[in-house]
């Protein structure tokens, strides 16, 4: 054996060693991960040696035995880039466990076949999910790992317990939904007929035929997103995206449909579930506002705009029914309406609301029930109240303390009611 073949094996397995010995020691959320990164690290170990030990020495195979062993020593690497990024996430125990119970919920709601959720600090102002095995599925190959599987919720890193506008994060599980499923699913019941004339009409007006399907896809993803969102989590979702995207101000031609089409969409949403009469209701000054902007967006009259925003239409119904096919638990206005006033006397005691009668307060009841009411308490004063609202420290930490109590009682009706 080439002493430079046992060097390149002990630079591969050390490499290895390193991420094994970097492997968090907390469990909980996120051991998926832990699993299978030493299932993985202890497989380059032995692969190392195997190639050093395994067979005859054979000097024209030498350079290939090399090849192999760097390779070796760079998955070592990518172990180490992907360990050093979340081991301090897996089993966090610093964020409220309300905000867990409320991922718990999404999952649950969202991705049936699971997901073991990595809550990660992110340093930009943003939410985003991704599949941790996607990132390097020559490495972590999906299909080697038994579900489920960690998908990684980033969450601003200086607001990460903000329930308020945890709506957002349905949004992003959608683009979990949409990689698995959904992506697929939507596409088989679209008029691609229809919506490849309305595209063309752009290309003949000038826009570049390239550029306009690349952003009807992307428009594609995040519109369903949006509906995923807007049908399981309500006017919370309305109030949070009004504040998060923000649906005001100019809007240029990107990866994201315009804001205010985005609003107008979810107000449609809203409406099918009953929720347009409500909102009227209760908080009539701030409803109306979302109802006029999303009326009138700013338009450039650019031939892109005309054709995606066509295109954008004809495929609107058919991700609203499939939305509703998978939000099965969705939150609907009748919902809302049967539990309003022992919801609404609770929060005016600034007691957590809880449901004695063994009806299901679930996350999204209680989030978009405190915005209501919220938004009723500071005098329904339009959207500049909003963003306080949103990023009011109290008010949250009341929330997911609400959600954690409402996920505590469910499990003790659900598995706690057997007497020894
Ligand atoms: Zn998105």
């Amino acid at each position: 054996m080439g002493a430079e073949l046992e060097f390149l094996a002990a630079v591969a397995a050390d490499r290895a060693e390193g991420v094994l010995r970097g492997l968090p020691r907390s469990a909980g959320h996120g051991d998926s991960l832990t699993r299978a990164i030493r299932v993985t690290a202890e497989q380059l170990k032995s692969r190392a040696s195997t190639i050093v030990t395994g067979g005859p020495y054979l000097p024209a195979l030498e350079r290939v035995h090399a090849r192999d062993l760097q390779r070796l020593a760079s998955e070592a690497n990518v172990l180490h880039q992907l360990l050093s990024a979340y081991a301090g996430d897996v089993g966090r125990t610093d964020v409220p466990v309300g905000l867990l119970y409320l991922i718990d919920e999404l999952i649950r709601d969202l991705l049936p076949s699971g997901a073991d959720p990595i809550l990660h600090l992110d340093s930009s102002n943003m939410y985003s999910t991704f599949p941790v095995f996607e990132r390097a599925p020559h490495i972590l190959n999906p299909a080697a790992h038994p579900e489920p599987h960690p998908v990684v919720f980033n969450v601003p890193g200086l607001e990460p317990a903000n329930a308020l506008l945890s709506p957002i994060l349905a949004h992003e599980v959608g683009h979990t939904c949409w990689r698995r499923t959904v992506g697929r699913d939507l596409r088989a019941r679209l008029d691609l007929v229809a919506i490849q004339a309305a595209l063309q009409i752009g290309v003949s007006a000038g826009a570049n035929p390239k550029e306009l399907g690349t952003l009807f896809d992307s428009w594609l993803v995040e519109l369903m997103c949006d509906g995923l969102a807007a049908t399981l989590t309500g006017p919370a979702f309305l109030f949070a995206s009004t504040v998060f995207l923000p649906a005001a101000g100019e809007a240029g031609i990107g990866s994201h449909p315009y804001p205010l089409d985005r609003l107008a969409f979810t107000l449609q949403i809203l409406d099918r579930y009953g929720w347009t009469s409500v909102l009227g209701g209760l908080v009539p000054t701030t409803f109306d506002w979302c109802v006029q902007s999303a009326a009138n967006p700013h338009l450039a009259g650019d031939p892109r705009e005309t054709a995606l925003r066509a295109a954008m239409a004809i495929a609107q119904p058919a991700m609203i029914e499939l939305a509703e096919e998978i939000a099965v638990n969705r939150l609907r206005a009748e919902d809302f309406e049967r539990h309003k006033n022992d919801l609404f006397s609770y929060l005016d005691l600034g007691i957590p609301p809880s449901a004695p009668s063994g009806d299901d307060f679930t996350a999204w009841l209680l989030v978009a029930s405190s915005w209501l009411h919220e938004i009723r308490i500071r005098g329904d004063g339009g959207p500049a109240n909003l963003p306080a609202i949103a990023s009011d420290p109290t008010l949250n930490r009341f929330l997911l303390k609400s959600v954690e109590l409402s996920g505590i009682a469910r499990l003790w009706r659900t598995h706690g009611t057997s007497a020894p």
